[in-house]
Parts: structure tokens; sequence; C-alpha cells
């Protein structure tokens, strides 16, 4: 990119380093934009500031790396367990920090808003929300201190399948009982960081479809522990796809898994794994909140820079309004996004502000996304300003975990009312 370095100048260098002047890192050049204006609890910004510390030792330059490879982002992540956030939520008496989820949306939002993509590690602040609240004191004795340690990794969750999508009551995957174990047989597709965990909560049915009065019954989660379910009855074949998101097709044949695996009462695993999806969509607006400043300060320096017509490109409103505008939809996705959290927090029913934070947190990312590479022109495209990766990874959240029709299903019905299409 030798010709676009010369024509953009100075730029490049400012926007790939971490300029501690920009909102993006926390600093004060922008007090109006430094970090949401309402109601965000003051008591994070020393999470804030910490996450942003250790963010700043992985320059945009080593994500862009590890997604031109598609590899994994391992000194990160190792980085991210040995300071201690990624047990944020296990209680301090297993050795965690005992935070709760509004703490744990921090730490993903700081890693996106810094640049990074919290896709790698998001698994264990959702899969612990499961695990917390319906695990049994046996399986908090045996696998929280592990974790909290940093020797156990419980980053994965199984849930879809490629005959049934989004139906999820309707899942073929099936546990049976046989002399104290649960052999597994089906398929999963999609499923997130398996070749980097050790655990990995599975959604199976134990009871057939047609024998449970209610379609969400007769289904059970279970702890499968991947260093001893690979090759035994699993196997796992990696999915390329447009994002550096390490994901994967399962196939179980026979898996068997110790009776003591099973997370609370057989039968009711659907009601224990909402929790462990609230969790991951409040903590998915979160890191769209982050992508979206992220995007936004991008767009905002380099419409401030980019003399075009002899004049910085932003004095034009065509291309300084839809900056405003993305900032004004972040902020205000941001606003659902603590609310959930918050219900989350007080064991409150958050269903509906999780699913609603999840769209308004993914919409706003995308539409910053969109603004960025179009005030960016030519460059936008470019690998070296990053905004291409950010663009693909934040495109992955109106999809997943749930897509945006299956949020509007759930508001229409759920919230309000309306007579239910399926
Ligand atoms: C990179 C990536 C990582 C993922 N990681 C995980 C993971 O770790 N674990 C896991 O369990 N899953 C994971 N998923 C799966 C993800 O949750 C699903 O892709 C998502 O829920 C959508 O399901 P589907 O792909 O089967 O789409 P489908 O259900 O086939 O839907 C296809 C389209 O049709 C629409 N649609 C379907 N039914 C209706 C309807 N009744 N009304 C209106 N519109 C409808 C949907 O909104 C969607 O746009 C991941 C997916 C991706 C792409």
């Amino acid at each position: 990119m030798r010709r676009m370095s010369r024509r953009a100048g100075g730029r490049v260098r400012a926007q790939n380093a971490h300029d501690p002047g920009t909102f993006a890192n926390g600093g004060a050049r922008h007090p109006s934009t430094h970090t949401a204006m309402f109601n965000e609890p003051d008591e994070h910004q020393e999470i804030r500031d910490a996450v942003r510390h250790l963010c700043r030792q992985f320059p945009d330059e080593y994500f862009r790396e590890i997604d031109a490879r598609k590899a994994y982002p391992e000194r990160f992540v190792d980085a991210l367990i040995e300071a201690g956030w990624l047990s944020a939520m296990i209680p301090e008496a297993y050795g965690g920090t005992g935070l709760g989820l509004t703490a744990a949306s921090v730490i993903m939002e700081e890693i996106n808003r810094s640049g990074g993509n919290a896709g790698a590690v998001h698994g264990q602040m959702y899969n612990m929300g499961t695990l917390l609240r319906s695990g049994s004191a046996a399986q908090k004795e045996k696998y929280l201190p592990a974790i909290a340690a940093g020797k156990l990794r419980i980053q994965s969750m199984a849930v879809t399948e490629p005959t049934t999508g989004s139906d999820t009551t309707k899942i073929r995957t099936t546990a049976v009982k046989r002399d104290g174990r649960y052999v597994v047989n089906g398929q999963k597709v999609w499923i997130s960081r398996v070749q980097h965990s050790d655990l990995m909560i599975l959604l199976a049915r134990t009871t057939p479809l047609a024998e449970v009065r209610k379609k969400s019954e007769g289904m059970s989660i279970f702890i499968v522990d991947l260093r001893e379910a690979i090759g035994r009855g699993l196997t796992v074949k990696p999915i390329a796809n447009l994002v550096n998101h390490e994901t994967n097709e399962l196939f179980f044949d026979d898996l068997e898994i110790p009776e003591e695996n099973l997370i609370g009462e057989e039968g009711c695993g659907f009601r224990y794994i909402l929790d462990g999806l609230n969790a991951e969509r409040t903590l998915i607006a979160a890191e769209c909140i982050g992508d979206g400043y992220w995007f936004v300060e991008r767009a905002r320096k380099y419409a401030s820079e980019r003399v075009v017509f002899d004049r910085p490109i932003g004095r034009n409103q065509g291309v300084a309004f839809p900056i405003a505008d993305a900032f004004i939809e972040i902020e205000a996705a941001n606003l659902m996004r603590f609310e959930a959290a918050r219900l989350f927090d007080e064991m409150k029913p958050c269903g509906a502000q999780a699913n609603m934070a999840k769209y308004l947190a993914a919409k706003a990312s995308w539409e910053a996304a969109n603004v960025c590479l179009q005030t960016h022109g030519g460059f936008g495209f470019a690998n070296e300003y990053d905004i291409e990766r950010k663009f693909r990874e934040t495109r992955l959240y109106q999809v997943a975990p749930i897509s945006t029709n299956l949020v509007y299903a759930y508001v229409a019905e759920h919230v309000l009312g309306l007579p239910r299409s399926f």
C-alpha cells in the first residue's frame, strides 16, 4: 500500500496507533464523546482503564495479522486470563472476582472499543451465567476454581443444529441415559471456540418431542469435557467463514457423558439455557456498542483530517450528519444494554431487554460500520485501516446469536401479546 500511505500521509500512522487523545482509548480531548453520556455507572471506570491498558499491548497490527492468518489470538487471550478478566463473574469463594454481568459487559465492550474482537472469549462469560445459576454445588466446586486459575476454559455452547436452525425446540441431538451415563448422538453446527476450550455446554433432547406436553420441555443441558470427548464419540470439523471466528460442525456418535455432568434437572435444560442466552445477548450488545464507538471515532477523526476540495470532508454535512446519526443510535442502544444487564444482575426477568439490547446495538454498530467505511472512501477498503475487518466482525451480530427476525418474533409475541407465528 505504498501509494495509499503516501496519499494519506501521517493519517495511517495516527489511525493505527492507539492515540490516547481519542475516546476509543479513554482520552479527554473530546470529553463529550468520552463514554456513554447517560446512565453509565461511574464505578466501571476502573475496569475500563485497566482493560484499555491491557488492550494497548495488542494494537491494531496484532489483530490484523491474526485475522489475515485466520488464527486464534492466543497471546491476547492468555493475557486476559492472566489478568483475571475471564473469571470476573466467578464468585470470590471459588477464586474469581465476583463481578456481575454488567461489569463483564464493560470488559467485553472495552475489548471491541480498543479495536480487538471479544468473540474469541465471550463464551466464558455467558456460559458462566448458566453454570453459576443452574450448576450443582459439586459442579461448581469441580470446575470454577480451575476456571478461575486459568487452567480450564468453558468457551463453547452447542445449541444450533443444521436441520432445525432457529427452531431450537426441534433439535434432533439426543442424550439417552444408560448405565449411569448419557449417550449422545446427533449433529450441531456453528459451534464456536471448541478448538480453544476444555469444556462445552451442550443442549440435547432427553425426551422425544412427541412425548412432552410443551415443546420447550424434555431438553437437558450437560457439561461436555472436550478433552475426553474429541476423538471418542465427538468429531469436530472447522467451518471457514466471513469473519475470523473459530467455529465448527460437531458430530456426536455414541458420545458418553457421565451422569453427573447433567446440569440441573433432566428435561428442564431449555429453561436453564435461557439464562445463558440472555447473558449472551447482553454481552454481545455491549460488544456492538464497543464496535460502534470505535467506528464513530475512526470516522470522526478521518472526517476532521482528510482534506478534499480544500477543506476537511467533515465540514460537509453530508459527511458529518451520518456520523452524528450513528453516534446517537449507539448512545440509545447503550441504555438498553445497561438496563438488560441490571435486570440480569438483579435476577429479574430480562428476556425482552436482552433481546432488544442485542437488536438495537447490532443495528447501531452495523450502521456505524457502514458510515465509517463510507467516510473513508477507498481507504476504508484497505486492510491496514482495520475498518473492513471490524465491518465484517460486527455484521455477524445481526445473525448470531439470534437473528433480527427472531427478535421481532420474540417482542411481537412475548412483549406485545400478538398471535404467535410458530
Ligand atoms: C460465526 C457464527 C458463530 C456461531 N456460534 C454459535 C455457537 O457458538 N453456538 C451455537 O449454538 N450457535 C452458534 N451460531 C449459530 C447462530 O446462533 C445461528 O446462525 C442463528 O441463530 C441463526 O440460525 P440459522 O443460521 O440456522 O438460521 P435459520 O434459522 O435457518 O434462519 C435463516 C433466516 O431466516 C429467518 N427466519 C427463520 N425463521 C423465520 C421466521 N419464522 N420468521 C421470520 N424469519 C425467519 C432468520 O431470521 C434468518 O434470517 C453461530 C453462527 C455463526 C454465523
